[in-house]
């Protein structure tokens, strides 16, 4: 993937050139700096940190050096030079010896070169890593130098360690060439090149050294002190730049996007509010409805993320405002990740509207073409006034008369990209509502969907039973299944989830029946009867099993992960994870949120084999303390790290190069701070004490594709 050069207005960008043509490098170079480390120009060179620094002005003594090692700077007298061994094994042996003992140093390469330069009785300083071979400490390329008045000045004092690879090495570019290369590049750096990009109104409160100081001293600090302080600064950049990239679309999509305007709430979502809402909505689903409200009200477009817990009722909400919409001669679609899913939701919600003259259709992968064509047309003449449907709802085929709302459940199932089509459907971009369970730290939120405007539903309906989980070794299965038997003999119901093990489909399936089978030899037939969903089986098996599930047909689902988003079955109080340890914690949590939906108190049982890793102890033991979902989230956060996000992988939004999320959380607070103060100050950036912000900004368009939507 070539990056594209940006050629300033003022002429060719010093740090645009490629690499090639940096002192020391050439085209061979090059091509293996861009395979190996994504160095296609200056500023990448200059943007590939070091990963730690040395400190050279410390000399140790021979004695010092320990199995534990690494790399050390000796200094001493050389006491003997030869040359070893023959053709591969031919090599340059030289003995150094300071007051403290004697190191053999050993170089295979560049032989000659050395030989030359050592003499016996002169003082050398060596640099390098060691190793131990038979027992003793030796050397192997060390760096070495005379020991002289000229050597002992203008050096660096923490020296840069650079991350390569082993081919970059076999080509001349270790660590320390790649410090050399660095070292050249700055010399064609001056603060001009790298000129301040941040106002001195955010700088001075928040004591950041200037820019160019920073880049520099982050691969050649005078001092411990000052790699902190360049860190501390660069840290805060990165931070700062997202977020306020990101507040400034948010600004901008505030003032001049158009939306369509539900001004009124009409018959239809009176009348289904006071006749047919089966409970007392929530405290949080009231206060999101108002927020909804607000914003389709006011002609500006929605791009709304609403976050609540598994089981904080966000589909009623969804109803609520596909009725607004209706109310205000709009169309509006839902959509949800799975076939299941949408099916479960267009039997709901059929169920709930069945007295109100609303036409509701479905659309997914699997209907029927006879039927797909009426839909279509009842689309495009504004007949079909609710859609659920699935990945089939955003096909090109797929035209509204006038799309309203757009409504997308358990996000982290789509792409950005299909959320852009969703949103070309319509000349006035319908508002966008993007649901999701996964609860995400706040922390990550912010960083992430930084650009959305944001509803948190932090309340579950009342009468719920908190779900007790605990863990149990295989060794205990059977008591577990005595269990469950015990809560079929109350009239429950209990889910059985085995894992997916991606690689292999058919292992899974294997591993399924085999599981199944052990199952049923518990529950024998006629006193008890199962259901089994997996991907393998067609829509129709799998939606007749589900079925026999919610229609208490059955007394034991036993299912692969497809159950994960979303199926609802109140009945249901028991939840027994096979292999638990194989889940992540978001997914554990998921699935623990198929139970405790009735009124009946609900146990989510971990079984796992009796050989855990660390993370999975973890895992498990959040699990087991608490089932609030913020506090899962920040402990997978904490585990896996920010890369690894449902739904953020992709974006690319969490990859800071110096920073961390989690670890700098104090610059990512201060940052955002300050971002959205001048998104809401100055959104175009016009001010003259800005001005270095805009210039900047100016010069990294082009290089990101930043969408509109998150
Ligand atoms: P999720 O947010 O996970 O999508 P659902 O919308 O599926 O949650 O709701 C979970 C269950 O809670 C459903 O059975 C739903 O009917 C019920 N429910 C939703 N809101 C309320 C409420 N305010 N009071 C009582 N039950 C509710
Ligand atoms: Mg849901």
């Amino acid at each position: 993937m070539r990056k594209e050069f940006t050629i300033s207005s003022r002429g060719t960008n010093i740090l645009a050139s490629p690499i090639e043509y940096l002192k020391g490098v050439g085209p061979q170079r090059a091509e293996l700096l861009q395979k190996e480390l994504g160095i296609f120009t200056f500023k990448d060179l200059l943007e590939h940190f070091p990963y730690r620094h040395i400190d050279r002005t410390k000399v140790s003594l021979i004695r010092e050096i320990n199995p534990g090692t690494d790399f050390i700077q000796i200094a001493g007298r050389i006491t003997s030079v030869g040359i070893m061994g023959e053709k591969r094994a031919k090599r340059l042996v030289a003995e150094i010896r300071d007051s403290s003992g004697i190191l053999e140093l050993t170089w295979f390469q560049g032989i000659t070169w050395i030989e030359k330069m050592l003499s016996i009785g002169s003082t050398y300083r060596v640099f390098g890593k060691v190793s131990f071979f038979q027992g003793s400490a030796q050397m192997t390329h060390p760096e070495i130098e005379p020991v002289t008045e000229e050597a002992n000045t203008g050096r660096n004092f923490l020296e840069p360690v650079y991350s390569t690879t082993e081919k970059l090495k076999a080509r001349g570019l270790g660590a320390r060439q790649i410090a050399k290369l660095t070292q050249s590049l700055f010399m064609h750096l001056s603060e001009k090149e790298l000129p301040e990009n941040l106002p001195d109104y955010v700088l001075q409160p928040l004591q950041l050294v200037p820019r160019y100081r920073a880049l520099s001293h982050i691969h050649f600090p005078p001092s411990t002190e000052a790699w902190e302080q360049a860190m501390n600064r660069l840290k805060f950049e990165e931070f700062f730049i997202a977020q306020l990239r990101m507040h400034l679309v948010k600004a901008k999509r505030h003032r001049y996007s158009r939306g369509v305007v539900f001004g009124q709430v009409g018959d239809i979502f009176n009348t289904f509010y006071e006749k047919y809402l089966p409970f007392e909505l929530t405290g949080a689903q009231k206060r999101v409805i108002k927020e909804i409200r607000k914003d389709t009200g006011s002609g500006k477009q929605m791009n709304r993320l609403l976050q609540g817990d598994v089981g904080s009722g966000k589909t009623i909400v969804a109803l609520l405002v596909m009725l607004l919409a209706a109310d205000n001669g709009y169309q509006s679609c839902l959509m949800a990740p799975t076939e299941i899913l949408a099916r479960q939701h267009f039997a709901g919600l059929t169920r709930l509207l069945k007295d109100l003259p609303v036409n509701i259709r479905i659309l997914t992968g699997t209907t029927k073409a006879a039927e797909r064509r009426a839909i279509l047309k009842g689309l495009e003449q504004g007949e079909v006034q609710l859609l659920v449907g699935t990945h089939a709802v955003i096909e090109d085929t797929v035209q509204f008369k006038n799309l309203g709302i757009a409504i997308v459940d358990e996000q982290h199932r789509f792409g950005v990209a299909q959320r852009a089509k969703l949103w070309a459907k319509a000349a006035i971009p319908p508002h966008m509502l993007v649901m999701t369970a996964t609860p995400i730290p706040r922390t990550l939120a912010m960083t992430a969907y930084g650009d959305l405007d944001y509803s948190v539903m932090d309340e579950l309906p009342p009468n719920r039973k908190p779900i007790l989980t605990v863990h149990r070794y295989e060794t205990a299965r059977s008591q577990v299944m005595g269990f469950i038997k015990a809560e079929i003999e109350k009239g429950r119901q209990a889910y059985i989830v085995f894992p997916l093990i991606e690689e292999s489909e058919k292992l899974d399936y294997e591993n399924l029946m085999k599981g199944y089978e052990n199952v049923k030899a518990y529950f024998p037939e006629p006193k008890y009867w199962m259901s089994m969903v997996h991907g393998r089986q067609t829509t129709d098996i799998r939606e007749t099993n589900m079925q026999r599930f919610k229609n208490h047909d059955t007394h034991i689902m036993v299912a692969t992960t497809v159950i994960e988003v979303g199926v609802d079955v109140p009945n249901a109080s028991v939840m027994v994870i096979e292999n638990a340890e194989k889940f992540g914690l978001s997914q554990l949590h998921q699935l623990r949120g198929r139970v405790g939906r009735g009124a009946e108190k609900s146990f989510c049982i971990l079984l796992t084999s009796s050989k855990l890793n660390n993370d999975a102890t973890e895992r498990l033991k959040t699990m087991c303390e608490t089932t609030d979902g913020f506090k899962v989230a920040e402990k997978d956060l904490e585990l896996r790290g920010p890369g690894d996000i449902e739904g953020t992988r992709q974006s690319g939004v969490l990859n800071f190069k110096l920073a961390n999320i989690l670890a700098d959380r104090q610059w990512l607070e201060a940052a955002r701070e300050v971002a959205e103060k001048i998104a809401e100050n100055d959104p175009d950036l016009s001010s003259a004490e800005n001005l270095r912000l805009k210039e900047y900004l100016q010069s990294l368009q082009g290089k990101t594709a930043w969408s509109k939507i998150s």
